[in-house]
């Protein structure tokens, strides 16, 4: 079951507006608009046409390199280790 986004009141499915606090509830438009613009963020085609679009590319890179690292957590970092730990024994066995 839904709930109201600000004040946790239930949802009923017709409703447009919450009945206890009065908020609006996001559309099904404003929800996929978020979703596609995180995808935007967060994707490798949207990390590349934020490159591409900037001034200074080189600036750019760095900022881009900064959030990737601050967003990665030990968990996403073990599991790049992992694959590149993969990949690098997949080579050396095959050469
Ligand atoms: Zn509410």
């Amino acid at each position: 079951m839904n709930k109201c986004p600000s004040c946790d009141y239930e949802r009923k499915d017709l409703d447009v507006r919450c009945p206890k606090c009065g908020d609006f509830y996001p559309t099904i438009q404003a929800l996929l608009a978020e979703e596609v613009a995180y995808e935007e963020q967060h994707s490798l085609r949207g990390w590349c046409l934020r490159i591409i679009k900037a001034d200074d590319i080189k600036a750019a890179l760095g900022q881009e390199f900064k959030q990737f690292k601050d967003e990665l957590s030990y968990k996403g970092m073990f599991t790049l280790f992992l694959i590149i730990s993969f990949v690098f024994a997949l080579l050396v066995s095959v050469l």
